[in-house]
């Protein structure tokens, strides 16, 4: 069969939901692919098989150490990971890169997670990499995010990287379903603590300072204001001090220290049982979320309601109902 511009196109056979298990469970990359491609698609059909998938490898999940990280474009995220992945590869570790960019779409494409930022570990056989996945809204992306990575510990990736950029609810997000949260920072942004958003600071496990070789006094102010910026902040874990370190992912200067940090981190919460009950009541947040977001659609769905709430926001907008009323009248 040729497309219409003359190409072949390929049919790929459908795959039965033992076979995904099979090829997840025995690492094969080519089937987890295609796992995480039905964890994406919008089809119902798909939905259902990966819902089954994911049941079957449940058992095998959790082995991971998941690691979160952000950064404003042009931090070094990518050549961050390029240079800490190739490093634990060589340890004999398994890694996934997972992005989270909430913005991307279909047609635009995603800079995050994008394999030629990556070049040498999109080629590394030990290492795999994802993209972010398209949709634009934020609920499809975090369940899409949370299932791949399930997928990934299943196929047995010991460390699995979640890439995010520098907004803030995208940051939430992450950090969420991560162990550790990693903020890189470039030399110089800590010169205005302005310009610091105090809400990544809370929920930063480590702050690194990246490009040290290109500014090396610049890096050491910007890691002293962090320090004290921090301590005006409420430490996230009693167990924990938030590092702050001067890294160059260019020149790979840093990295063996900042990943003894996580290391280090990892130990603490295990030891003191914080790891299992941060996890625990990850997952309870999250089955909280989707229900309020699957309650609230299945509200909507009835067209006579949605046209009530059409009716009441006007009214809400000149003033003559109050919305606690209005919420009343929509439950009765
Ligand atoms: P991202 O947008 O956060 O993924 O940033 P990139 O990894 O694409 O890096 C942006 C630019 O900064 C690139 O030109 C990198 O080569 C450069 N860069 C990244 N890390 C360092 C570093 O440690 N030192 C220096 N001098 N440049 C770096």
């Amino acid at each position: 069969m040729t497309t219409p511009d003359g190409r072949r196109a390929v049919r790929r056979r459908v795959l039965s939901v033992e076979e995904y298990v099979q090829g997840v469970l025995a690492g094969d990359r080519t089937l987890l692919a295609r796992a995480i491609t039905l964890v994406e698609s919008r089809r119902p059909e798909h939905f259902d098989i990966a819902q089954q998938v994911l049941d079957a490898v449940l058992p095998r999940t959790g082995g991971a150490h998941r690691i979160g990280i952000t950064g404003v474009p042009g931090v070094g995220k990518s050549t961050f990971i390029e240079a800490l992945g190739g490093h634990l590869t060589r340890q004999g570790h398994q890694v996934a890169v997972l992005a989270v960019d909430p913005s991307s779409s279909r047609s635009g494409g995603s800079i995050l997670g994008d394999k030629t930022r990556m070049a040498r570990l999109a080629v590394d056989p030990d290492a795999f990499i994802r993209p972010s996945p398209s949709g634009g809204y934020l609920g499809g992306v975090n369940r899409v995010t949370r299932e791949t990575l399930l997928l990934c510990e299943a196929a047995g990736f010991d460390v699995v990287l979640v890439e995010t950029v520098g907004a803030g609810q995208s940051e939430t997000m992450v950090a969420e379903m991560t162990d550790f949260f990693l903020v890189l920072m470039l030399p110089g942004a800590g010169d205005d603590l302005q310009g610091i958003k105090k809400g990544v600071l809370e929920i930063a496990d480590m702050i690194a300072i990246n490009k040290m070789d290109a500014d090396p006094i610049r890096a050491g102010i910007a890691k002293r204001d962090y320090e004290s910026a921090l301590h005006m902040t409420v430490p996230a874990s009693p167990n924990w001090t938030v590092p702050v370190q001067m890294i160059s992912s260019l020149n790979n200067q840093g990295l063996e220290a900042l990943w003894d940090h996580i290391l280090a981190h990892k130990t603490a919460l295990t030891e003191s049982g914080e790891l299992a009950a941060k996890r625990r009541s990850q997952q309870l947040d999250w089955m909280w979320t989707l229900l309020k977001e699957r309650v609230v659609e299945n509200f909507l769905s009835d067209p006579e309601r949605a046209a009530r709430i059409e009716a009441y926001s006007a009214e809400i907008r000149n003033n003559t109902l109050n919305p606690t009323r209005a919420v009343q009248k929509l439950l009765d």
